[in-house]
């Protein structure tokens, strides 16, 4: 039996990870849920699961969660800093990282500080601050198994291989709603269109980024510092069916891929079972009802932030963290229908050439580059023709 913190409990990752946990009450019971300001589904979980504690980390949200739970077993806690305290709990063996953004980071340092099994999804983490992750997690012995489902496909390539062994790993990406349009379409597009992905149902942010294809630019980072590579052996093809999840290539041309049909449940359920697999009933790949599995190259002169990722990647220190930083305030931006789909780009190449570069920064480096970031951008973004700020 696995007890479980699962952060971010009332998104996407989350509210999954709830589902495996339900149809697993034998292998996990739940300790901890946070959210930040979805009380009503909080307390509907906490109602369901029973959990020890739940952390509302919306501070104006506290009292609504804390009557409605008066009278049951589970503690109501609030503000970010419960967080940090929870993941150190005895009592919790894994901590799912279900977070969206730079919000996520200071939870996992505290949870790889513990020296708890990390089961993350927050991607931003390692794109932030990967280098520093690594580095404590190595220290600490604290194990990250991915939750993302290219980087859980490349773990699984790698299970019982020499990391020595590995020439580069092939990203896949679907190309997201947008896959073959130019500039001319693209400059027109809402929020209300680049939220209808075609093989994914996730949180708003990163189905814009997966939109813009600067998902497939975070997830090169996270994959880099995940696998400790070398930019150069990571590779990113576009695979618009999402049934090879992603690919492993050894140094004697043999190449690995891990598929399965597009679900979430099955990254978030090997994560947090590691190393056993669960039997489930869901629906089978069937080779027959798949015709066609193609690939084409990714187009990074529309697509820009997967360039600038890439670049982001390549400068190292504070540029991806930077990067991340702008992409937040404009993905943010945009789904208020306040900047333009390519301006995003644009703005995070101002964001990148305006905050000031750090080859090896502190933590305290990060939330001050992170900080500098979103001024900047936030900046570019109320100059937008759009912008009714
Ligand atoms: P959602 O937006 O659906 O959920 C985000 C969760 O984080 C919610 O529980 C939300 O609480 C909580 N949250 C938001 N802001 C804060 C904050 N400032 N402090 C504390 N908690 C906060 O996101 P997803 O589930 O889609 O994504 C979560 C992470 O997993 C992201 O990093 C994403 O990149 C990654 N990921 C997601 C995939 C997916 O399929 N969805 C696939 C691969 C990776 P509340 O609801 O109360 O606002
Ligand atoms: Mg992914």
């Amino acid at each position: 039996m696995k007890r479980i913190a699962i952060l971010g409990s009332t998104g996407s990752i989350g509210t999954q990870a709830l589902d495996v946990v339900a149809a697993n009450p034998n292998l996990f019971q739940v300790e901890v849920l946070s959210a930040h300001s979805n009380s009503a589904l909080l307390i509907e979980q906490a109602r369901k699961f029973t959990p020890n504690a739940v952390v509302v980390t919306d501070e104006a949200r506290y009292a609504t969660v804390k009557d409605a739970l008066q009278g049951t077993p589970t503690k109501v806690l609030s503000g970010s800093s419960a967080l940090d305290e929870v993941v150190q709990w005895e009592t919790v063996d894994v901590v799912l990282g279900a977070i969206v953004g730079f919000a996520g980071l200071r939870s996992t340092l505290a949870a790889i500080n513990a020296g708890k099994r990390i089961a993350l999804a927050n991607k931003e983490t390692l794109v932030v601050a990967g280098e520093l992750v690594m580095r404590l997690a190595a220290e600490k012995h604290a194990e990250i198994i991915p939750v993302d489902s290219e980087h859980s496909a490349i773990f699984q390539c790698l299970v019982g291989e020499n990391p020595a062994n590995v020439d580069k790993v092939i990203l896949t990406a679907s190309g997201g709603p947008f896959l073959g349009r130019k500039s001319n379409y693209l400059v027109n597009v809402k929020a209300s269109h680049a939220l209808q992905h075609p093989n994914w149902t996730m949180g708003a942010k990163i189905t814009i980024d997966s939109a813009t294809l600067m998902n497939k630019g975070l997830e090169m980072i996270e994959a880099k510092w995940l696998f400790g590579l070398k930019d150069e052996q990571i590779d990113v093809i576009v695979h618009p069916q999402s049934i090879i999840h992603s690919m492993v290539q050894f140094n004697d041309g043999s190449v690995k891929s891990q598929m399965g049909l597009p679900d979430m449940k099955l990254p978030i359920q090997y994560a947090m079972a590691y190393p056993q697999r669960i039997a489930n009933p869901y629906k089978r790949l069937d080779f027959r009802e798949q015709s066609k599995l193609t690939f084409e190259q990714a187009d990074y002169k529309t697509f820009r932030n997967l360039a600038l990722a890439r670049e982001a990647m390549e400068r190292a220190g504070n540029a991806p963290c930077v990067l991340n930083a702008a992409n937040e305030v404009l993905v943010h931006a945009f789904l208020q229908n306040k900047v333009g789909f390519l301006e995003m780009s644009d703005m995070i190449e101002k964001t990148l050439n305006s905050v000031t570069f750090i080859e090896h920064p502190t933590l305290e480096d990060y939330q001050k580059s992170d900080a500098e970031a979103r001024e900047y951008a936030q900046e570019y973004a109320r100059k937008s023709q759009l912008s009714m700020y």
